[in-house]
This record gives C-alpha cells, structure tokens and sequence, in this order.
C-alpha cells in the first residue's frame, strides 16, 4: 500500500509540536534509511531514527514518547549530515526529549531523563558542565549512592573529573541562551 505524506495536510498525533519546537519539516522525508544506516545508536534501539519519523508522518501521539532513541541518541548529527534533504534529526530528539519530560513519558532503565535535567541544570549555573554535582544529584535521585564509587579515586588522580567546578566559562552568555531556549518551548 502506498501512503501518500502531503505537505501543509493536517495530520494528527504530536507531530505538529515537534515541527514547531525543532523548525524541521518532516513531510519531506522520503525514508531513504541514511539516518538509520549511519546512526551509531540505532542498532541498539527498538526505534530507529527513520522509523521514529514515519511513525511521526503517520499520526504517532504521545506513545511515541517512550522511545528508547529519545534518550539514547547522542546528538552527533550524523543523521543531518547523511540527510539528503537536510533533515535535522537530533533537533527533532532534542523536541522529543522536551516533550516527554513535559508529558511525563515512561521513564527508561537507568533514568537518562534525570541526567539529562542534572547536566543541564549544571551547565545552567556554572556555565559549562560540572560533573561532580550532575553525578552527585543522579545519585541522589536515584539512591545509587555507592554504585562506581570505586572508580572515583582512580578518575580523581588522573584528573579525569575535577572536585570544583570551572569559574571561567561565560555564564552571562549561556544563561541568555537557556532564558532563549525556554521562551521558544
Ligand atoms: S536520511 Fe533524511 S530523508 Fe532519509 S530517512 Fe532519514 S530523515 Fe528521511
Ligand atoms: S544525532 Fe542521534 S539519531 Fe542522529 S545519528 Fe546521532 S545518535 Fe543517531
């Protein structure tokens, strides 16, 4: 059967919100798979990159949320990068991920969405991630206190993380951006 995508149709689901939020147009997929075929992650999803959007053309609502990809995807952009027209998939992850924190989506095995909101909340405050505190605050959301504590005297002396955060970075501007970023959700 031939499923036939008009551009400026109505077609139902959360893809109208992603479009807005990420300022991708998704009609113009044409499922060539390059996105999938480059995506270091998609192997290990039971989503991959492509099929996330023709799910999304066809009317997905918010079970599309619980996607493992949204919270697996690295933001490499590789799939921008192979996408013959220009589709920027990260950013539509990005919207994703916003939306179903938003929407209190499932939350997966080992709870990416409160790391993601500790190093962003980091880089919030200090300018540049910090991750002694978004280690400390994942520990303590999800009671993991002791878990990889073993390594933490190796990593300290090979100064793979540091005790205090950096005071260098440029605060005023990555604040302005994350005041930027939540106006336009
Ligand atoms: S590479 Fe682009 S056009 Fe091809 S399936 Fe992926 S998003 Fe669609
Ligand atoms: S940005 Fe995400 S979806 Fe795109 S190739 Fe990288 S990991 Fe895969």
């Amino acid at each position: 059967m031939t499923i036939r995508i008009k551009k400026g149709k109505k077609i139902n689901g959360i893809i109208s919100s992603v479009q807005e939020m990420s300022g991708v147009d998704l009609s113009v997929c044409f499922q060539c798979k390059k996105c999938t075929s480059g995506c270091p992650v998609s192997a290990h999803s039971e989503s991959p990159p492509a099929e996330i959007i023709r799910r999304l053309q066809l009317g997905a609502g918010n079970e599309i949320l619980d996607s493992d990809l949204i919270w697996t995807c690295a933001s490499c952009e590789t799939c921008f990068a192979r996408c013959p027209m220009r589709i920027d998939t990260a950013a539509v992850m990005d919207a994703l991920r916003a939306l179903a924190m938003a929407r209190g989506a499932k939350v997966p095995a080992g709870n990416a969405p409160l790391f993601n909101k500790a190093f962003l909340k980091t880089v919030e405050i200090f300018g540049r991630t910090y991750d002694l505190g978004m280690i400390a605050a994942y520990k303590i959301g999800t009671s993991t206190y002791l878990q990889d504590t073993d390594k933490f005297p190796a990593m300290l002396k090979k100064g793979k993380i540091a005790l205090l955060p950096s005071w260098d970075a440029d605060k005023k501007t990555v604040k302005r951006i994350f005041n930027k970023t939540v106006k336009t959700r």
